[in-house]
């Protein structure tokens, strides 16, 4: 997958123009505040998803200029991707998003999963660290909605019959009668909660080599990163058929625990991913160049299973990843990722001479120049 060209206009604070990234390394260069992440989040919308930093589609087009009429922004892309090149025009009038694949207007930019691919890393990733266990279970799930886009279906579903059962559980306690006909919400729930727990814990598997090898590069050896599922209901291991038999039995279980809170205790909405750094929990104890690094391991081994999986290297979207990072960290990193397109944002001119290869962006209040490296 490459990009080739990206043409902008009305996006953010972006002047209009166009860039021309190289094939491998592209480095984006800029003070504070002049449109580097921007740039990445222009990328980033190609894949289909929603921006990286929960903005919403309103908030992307240029404000309103002096006349006070606001404009809509409009990205094109052209791609090398599915063995062919291909373009994709995304215009953002108001709110609404809409998209053209090589010229054809499409009802979403849902079709754009699966035809152009990228990871991103941002600082705001490190709640994958940090934070609670949601952070995590998202990032499952969207590595896996990337993989098998049917994946969403599931989850949505799963979504909806949680609300509804906990619905139920809070009228139980009021009307005892309902209590018969919380059966069929725990059979739907098991239904489609094991299907989540067995496909992230197939993800989990490829995901833990990966992320123990390129942890062990980043930190030259001296450290290891391990992942290990954390699930309320046992099922290590087992088929489909016996989490949802599991799950089931665990809902029963805890039933009167449920209606007293008010809420369901266990099921793959209380999962959680344990992150450990030699051998202990990152989310307690990582330095924060270790969680950079651990989130990194984790992002680097997302866009590798990606790549096998899908057969096309995705793009590499890599926003203030740098900074906190000690030198042999960052030649890791820059050496691990040739042989793919990468854009990486810094503020400092100074992180450009740890490349040898490929282009320099500077950006300049929302002015975006090249330079050959
Ligand atoms: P940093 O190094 O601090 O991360 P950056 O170069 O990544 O800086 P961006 O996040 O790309 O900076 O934002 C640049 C500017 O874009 C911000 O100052 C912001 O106010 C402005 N901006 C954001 N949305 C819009 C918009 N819709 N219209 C015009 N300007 C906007
Ligand atoms: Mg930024």
């Amino acid at each position: 997958m490459n990009v080739l060209s990206l043409e902008h206009e009305n996006y953010r604070n972006l002047k209009a123009g166009e860039i021309l990234p190289a094939g491998g390394i592209n480095v984006i260069c800029g003070s504070n505040a002049q449109g580097k992440t921007n740039l990445l989040e222009a990328l980033w919308l190609f894949t289909g998803a929603h921006s990286f930093r929960g903005a919403k589609d309103s908030e992307l087009p240029a404000f309103a200029n002096t006349q006070g009429e606001r404009k809509p922004a409009r990205l094109c892309l052209r791609f090398f991707g599915g063995g062919r090149q291909q373009t994709a025009e995304i215009t953002i009038r108001g709110g609404r998003r809409s998209l053209a694949l090589n010229g054809i207007p499409q009802r979403s930019c849902g079709a754009l999963a699966g035809v152009f691919c990228a990871v991103i890393f941002s600082p705001e990733h490190l709640s994958l660290v940090k934070d609670g266990p949601m952070y995590r279970r998202n990032f499952l799930d969207s590595a896996i909605c990337q993989l098998r886009p049917a994946y969403v279906k599931i989850i949505n579903q799963y979504n909806r019959i949680l609300l509804q059962r906990n619905a139920l559980l809070k009228d139980i306690v009021r009307h005892r009668e309902l209590l018969d006909t919380i059966d069929i919400w725990d059979e739907r729930l098991a239904n489609f909660g094991s299907q989540i727990i067995c496909e992230r814990q197939r993800y989990v598997e490829k995901l833990s080599p990966r992320v123990r090898e390129i942890y062990s590069g980043i930190s030259t050896q001296k450290e290891t990163m391990d992942l290990a599922c954390r699930c309320t209901v046992e099922a290590g291991g087992a088929g489909q058929p016996d989490v949802r038999a599991a799950l089931r039995q665990s809902l029963r279980e805890h039933l009167e625990e449920d209606i007293r809170m008010g809420s369901t205790g266990c099921g793959p909405h209380r999962d959680d991913l344990d992150l450990l750094i030699n051998g202990i929990s990152a989310r307690a104890f990582a330095s924060q160049g270790q969680q950079r690094s651990a989130v990194l391991a984790l992002k680097l081994a997302e866009a590798e299973i990606l790549g096998e999986l899908c057969g096309e290297e995705p793009v590499i979207l890599l926003d203030d990843v740098l900074s906190e990072l000690d030198q042999s960290r960052q030649e890791y990193l820059l050496n691990h990722l040739v042989g793919r397109q990468v854009f990486i944002t810094c503020c400092s001119p100074e992180n450009t001479r740890l490349l040898k290869q490929g282009m320099v962006f500077s950006v300049e209040e929302g002015r975006v120049a090249s330079d050959m490296v």
